[in-house]
């Protein structure tokens, strides 16, 4: 492509991974972004979000972070954040404080609308096109035409960017024959104000997970004298109706999986009349998210792992974080943005692979810990559990730094020693400088 000329990006979608990726393309030079989004208006509902050491460090990466820190007093050390108990008799299994450290969140959660408002500040107003639901896509000579539920169309563009979530329409265009299913698991969540539980003894002071065999709840005093649930339960979906993400249901639908709980629970669970429902649904991992040589997927559209980890919102600053530097490289360098995305895929897909064997593990781990010990009491079996999560082998999810992992790859096809082409070098300097 010509200098003169610049590279058309539409971004579907402007959830986490579509806002991160508007702030990494912003930096990127000779870009012509366009954004589109299918609400009406960007509001978050009312759930609460992890917020890891990989997600910490790619909010700095951003230059969002400090946004935070108005909602944290960084204690000196000795302020709970968050714990593990046994959620059928209250029993601690582990605890941790919170990080005094800048560089590390001080909170391991959050509301979700504070990290969509933090990340809405590094986006010029305007950018984002409102009420616009791509519906379908077509592929031209000269680009990718996006058409809308509203009858308009744009484009044609030379890359499209679907950060279009998990029911992403980019993926079921490029990848009609994925399909997500419902997982069998149901999450219920809610914030209520802290004081209509202030009156239960026992509350933790943190963030705490309450485990049984096969559930788990959380709780959370946020700050501004907020109280976050969030529940597990096990539901088959017997006429297979499951489609629901945030649907209203009322308490009745709720409690009666927690029964088996300890009487904080049970009695923490008595206080919303209404909760919102969000039927988890999953899908097989794709062993590419590119199509066509101008369609990458990010985020949740590339790999719904419904939360598995509590950081899917960091693995889609990742991806944006990854594109946008693959596609800088390649206008640096004149190279095509179909090899752009090819790196792209190339980077992530061995990343998202060690994610999904993670995910396997589990299911081992706690047949394992069975197997071991037929005799194990319900007990025994939730404490060994969370132990082996807690030793278990995740760390690196949370210490992965996409940033020095990029540039160790650029180091290295600088140097030749992989099989990236070696018109790569000249971009390497420059990214280096621009950095
Ligand atoms: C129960 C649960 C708990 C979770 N907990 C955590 C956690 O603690 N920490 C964490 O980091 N992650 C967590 N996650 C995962 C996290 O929510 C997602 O990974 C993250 O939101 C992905 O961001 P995204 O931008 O890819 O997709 P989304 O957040 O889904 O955003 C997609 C955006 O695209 C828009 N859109 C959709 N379709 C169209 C269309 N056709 N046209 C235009 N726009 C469209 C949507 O309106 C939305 O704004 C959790 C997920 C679940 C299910």
């Amino acid at each position: 492509m010509s200098i003169d000329k610049k590279l058309k990006v539409a971004i579907v979608g402007a959830g986490p991974g579509g806002l991160a990726a508007i702030i990494h393309f912003l930096r990127v030079p000779n870009v012509d972004l366009s954004v589109f989004e299918a609400a009406r208006e960007l509001k978050e509902i009312g759930a609460g979000i992890g917020i890891n050491q990989n997600t910490w460090r790619h909010l700095q990466l951003m230059g969002v972070a400090e946004k935070f820190e108005q909602f944290f007093t960084r204690g000196d050390g000795t302020k709970m954040d968050v714990e593990n108990r046994n959620g059928t008799n209250g029993k601690l299994i582990s605890r941790r404080y919170q990080s005094t450290d800048p560089n590390t969140p001080a909170r391991s959660r959050i509301e979700r609308y504070k990290l969509q408002n933090a990340l809405l500040s590094a986006v010029p107003k305007g950018l984002i096109q409102l009420n616009k639901r791509l519906t379908d896509i077509k592929e031209q000579e000269d680009g990718v035409v996006l058409i809308f539920k509203d009858g308009t169309s744009e484009g044609p563009f030379d890359l499209v960017i679907g950060a279009d979530g998990i029911r992403s329409v980019t993926r079921s265009y490029a990848f009609p024959d994925h399909k997500l299913s419902y997982t069998g698991k149901t999450a219920y969540r809610i914030i209520i104000p802290g004081e209509a539980v202030a009156h239960i003894p026992d509350i933790p002071q943190g963030s705490c997970f309450w485990h049984t065999k096969d559930t788990h709840i959380y709780t959370n005093p946020l700050d501004n004298g907020l109280f976050e649930i969030a529940t597990r339960a096990v539901i088959p979906d017997e006429t297979g109706s499951k489609v629901s993400w945030g649907t209203e249901v009322p308490k009745e639908e709720v409690v009666g999986h927690y029964t088996g709980y300890c009487e904080t629970i049970r009695k923490i669970l008595d206080v919303p009349e209404k909760w919102l429902e969000f039927a988890i649904f999953g899908g097989p991992r794709l062993e590419s998210v590119i199509h066509g040589g101008r369609i990458a997927l990010l985020g949740d559209a590339s790999h719904p792992l419904s939360g598995a980890f509590g950081a899917g919102a960091c693995f889609a600053f990742e991806d944006a974080y990854v594109l946008s530097k693959a596609v800088d490289q390649a206008l640096k360098n004149g190279t095509s943005i179909a090899k752009a995305l090819k790196e792209y895929d190339e980077f992530r897909a061995p990343h998202y692979k060690a994610l999904y064997q993670v995910l396997d593990g589990y299911a081992r781990t706690a047949e394992e810990v069975k197997s071991l010990n037929a005799e194990l009491s319900d007990d025994e079996f939730v404490e060994e559990i969370v132990q082996k999560g807690l030793a278990g082998n995740t760390k690196w999810i949370y210490e992965y730094d996409v940033t020095k992992v990029w540039q160790e790859k650029l180091d290295s096809a600088l140097k030749g020693e992989d099989g990236l082409d070696k018109s790569l070098a000249p971009g390497v300097a420059a990214i280096a400088v621009t950095a």
